[in-house]
């Protein structure tokens, strides 16, 4: 796509929203009949999958944590997941978010409660439209939560950024492409910490504090997603009488 001459016009962005609008968010639990735990995310265009298997034993053997459980992290784009064919398999884009989304997830999790196991989180995109990354640790925590791993908090991500000089919530393709910074960031909403922070672009001290202001703020309203959808799962197990 060519760059648009202006990305907000009247106050508005490309898609209609304002600049603290959230995309249309979409969160259920329990989708998978297989894994321990899972989640799917809609967030605008974006449509994420997340599996969680364990906790247990950690293989191979020699990986095992003797006084911990290790949380390993898996996230992938199907080949249709964006406009030309991604090229399967992992690359350095999907090895370095597979690794902050590890890292993003890891401090909600009581792995000491799990010596030599292995939680496994695979996150599935199958079909992106910025802000994966963050999409996906919204989805993963979901599906932690409904494996039943013990957790201190949940954690919520979303990205922001600067778009036609305004800070602007959780930005579309077309945004984070044309824009001129991303932050995705992700938080524990309860305890009000930062897991994640990563920034492509420069923001002025005054635009990194509203940005991040921001950030909180939908993450906030992704939060209350979260809860509602994990609200409807075990209502549905309880009619199930599972
Ligand atoms: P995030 O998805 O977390 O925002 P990036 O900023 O790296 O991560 O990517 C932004 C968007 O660029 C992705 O959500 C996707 O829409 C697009 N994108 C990423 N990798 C590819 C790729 N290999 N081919 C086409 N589009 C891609």
């Amino acid at each position: 796509m060519e760059k648009p001459e202006r990305l907000i016009v009247d106050g508005k962005r490309l898609d209609g929203r304002a600049p603290d609008e959230l995309r249309p968010l979409r969160i259920k639990a329990g989708v998978l009949k297989r894994a321990d735990g899972s989640a799917y995310v809609e967030l605008g265009r974006n449509k994420i999958l997340a599996a969680v298997y364990g906790p247990r034993e950690m293989h191979p053997r020699h990986l095992q944590q003797p006084d911990t459980a290790v949380l390993r992290c898996r996230y992938n784009m199907a080949p249709f997941s964006v406009e030309e064919r991604k090229r399967p398999g992992p690359d350095r884009r999907s090895v370095e978010i597979s690794k902050v989304a590890r890292e993003a997830l890891e401090p909600v999790v009581f792995l000491e409660l799990y010596p030599r196991a292995a939680i496994d989180v695979f996150i599935e995109v199958l079909q992106a439209d910025a802000g994966t990354r963050t999409t996906g640790i919204t989805a993963a925590a979901v599906a932690l939560a409904d494996a039943g791993i013990p957790m201190r908090d949940l954690v919520a991500a979303v990205a922001v950024g600067k778009v036609d000089g305004t800070i602007v919530l959780d930005l579309t393709s077309e945004e984070d492409q044309w824009g001129t910074t991303d932050m995705p960031v992700a938080i524990m909403p309860r305890k009000k910490l930062i897991t994640l922070l990563q920034m492509d672009g420069h923001f002025t001290g005054e635009e990194f504090r509203q940005a991040l202001s921001l950030a909180f703020k939908g993450c906030e309203q992704i939060y209350e997603a979260q809860k509602q959808a994990l609200r409807e799962r075990y209502s549905v197990k309880r009619e199930e009488g599972e």
